[in-house]
């Protein structure tokens, strides 16, 4: 397998990162999974604009797009699958911690792996956790996941895929990699970016096309909404169908699946020509 490394491609066995990366000493670094299809990236460019906030974001030097572009393009290349993510890293840099490595420190790593499709349907469960909306890393896209990863795991042991979060205020915030949809009386609703979620790419994508409402959602509407799905780059839009331990339906509901129908249509457009 080829990946991409500081300006060049590399087989990835050999590939050699810092030890005094800071992504890798202080979790300082920003990140990106994007979706191909037969080799053609999904929503690039709006994937590098979010790169590039959450690099600004964290105190970064912004990453050269021109360079992530070409990087990208190398890896699906050398890199032949029918659908695949890529993964770009950025970490590092002139971090008030300073570098401890005479450069600026940054290390850019795009790597390519396969993607199946995910199913249609999934469980979730809500956390006990918050997530902060007024921490200094709210809605940006770090590599500093360990929160995630603890709630998949609450999630996981629970036989869910996905583990909902309320922020500070109580209200409904996202999932550990997804955004959140709720119907309510007939209504498409998600929480505002305001409640600390990630700018999610599918999610604004799904708030247009769907025309979904952006409203303050208190957490307990999970417990009364007709309809449940998430988006995502890896799920596109996914129902949920079981919601701590309440059944909502068998299958995605018919608000659920008109945007699961309208996204595929309409995304097959936003593919980057090869
Ligand atoms: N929230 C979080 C915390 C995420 O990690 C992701 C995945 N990037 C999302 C939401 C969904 O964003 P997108 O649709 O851009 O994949």
């Amino acid at each position: 397998m080829k990946i991409w490394l500081d300006g060049g491609l590399r087989d990835a066995e050999s590939a050699r990162v810092s030890v005094f990366d800071h992504g890798l000493t202080v979790g300082d670094g920003v990140f990106e999974t994007v979706k191909a299809d037969h080799g053609r990236a999904f929503a690039l460019t709006r994937h590098l604009e979010r790169l590039a906030t959450s690099a600004r974001g964290l105190g970064l030097p912004e990453p050269d797009p021109d360079e992530v572009r070409r990087g990208c393009a190398a890896v699906l290349e050398a890199n032949p699958m029918p659908l695949g993510r890529l993964r770009i890293t950025y970490t590092g840099g002139l971090s008030p911690l300073g570098s401890d490595r005479g450069d600026n420190g940054t290390t850019l790593v795009i790597a390519a792996s396969e993607a199946p499709r995910r199913p249609d349907t999934t469980a979730a469960v809500t956390v006990p956790w918050t997530r902060n909306e007024r921490g200094a890393l709210a809605g940006l896209k770090t590599t500093s996941y360990g929160e995630n990863v603890v709630a998949l795991a609450h999630a996981a042991e629970r036989g869910a895929s996905e583990a909902l979060f309320a922020n500070t205020v109580g209200q409904l915030c996202e999932g550990t990699g997804s955004n959140v949809f709720v119907v309510l009386d007939g209504e498409l609703h998600t929480p505002p970016l305001h409640s600390g979620c990630l700018a999610g790419i599918t999610r604004a994508l799904t708030v247009t096309w769907a025309g979904a409402k952006e409203t303050d959602l208190p957490l307990d509407v999970l417990e009364r909404a007709e309809e449940i799905f998430l988006t995502s780059t890896l799920r596109d839009v996914q129902a949920v169908t079981r919601i701590d331990g309440r059944q909502l339906a068998d299958g995605p509901g018919p608000v659920t699946a008109e945007a699961m129908r309208i996204f595929d249509e309409r995304a097959a457009a936003d593919f980057d020509p090869r």
